[in-house]
């Protein structure tokens, strides 16, 4: 059976949509990537912190790499398009956009939907600079704005081994992975 759902203006045709494939569970995952490049800047905005640096990443909106990657994973869990969908770089009401904003759109929704996070995991893919002084600080900033304890927001960070797009700083990239429960 299909049920039509409204999600930021777009119609879907969600299959089963309270349930996943299994009928039992109440949980679905979601991937999310998302590269931009870098160019002159100061500072770096990732997982909606400043993080100093000698370049920044560019894009339409602020370019928050993680989080776009994030929004992708959470939208992907409840099988409800993509980023791109929703805030197109074509709107210039996305033009340098604070993604953070972004993101609290997005989980009042999924919330109407009677969704909640359980956990996540991300990877920030920069050969430069080193983010571990910086994770607990995003780790903060993103269980906040997804009801989660710090627990359940998990960050990694890699280089590119000086190889490729990321490896030569052209780049950086992220990934994300977001479990969702069903609670109402
Ligand atoms: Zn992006």
């Amino acid at each position: 059976m299909l049920r039509v759902v409204e999600f930021f203006g777009f119609l879907y045709n969600v299959p089963h949509f309270s349930k996943g494939g299994d009928p039992t569970s109440n949980l679905r995952i979601g991937i999310g990537h998302d590269t931009h490049r870098l160019g002159p800047g100061q500072v770096l905005r990732l997982g909606g912190v400043d993080v100093p640096h000698d370049r920044s990443l560019i894009g339409h909106s602020d370019a928050d790499v993680l989080l776009h990657a994030l929004i992708d994973a959470i939208l992907g869990a409840v099988a409800l398009g993509d980023i791109g969908q929703i805030f197109p770089n074509t709107d210039e009401k996305n033009a340098d956009r604070d993604s953070v904003e972004m993101l609290q759109k997005v989980m009042s929704q999924i919330d109407e939907l009677g969704y909640r996070i359980v956990n996540i995991d991300c990877i920030v893919f920069a050969e430069r600079p080193q983010l571990a002084p910086h994770t607990l600080e995003i780790r903060n900033r993103l269980c906040g704005i997804l009801s989660v304890a710090v627990e359940a927001v998990s960050l990694k960070a890699k280089t590119g081994e000086s190889v490729g797009p990321i490896g030569n700083e052209q780049a950086i990239s992220a990934q994300a992975v977001a479990l969702l429960e069903k609670v109402s």
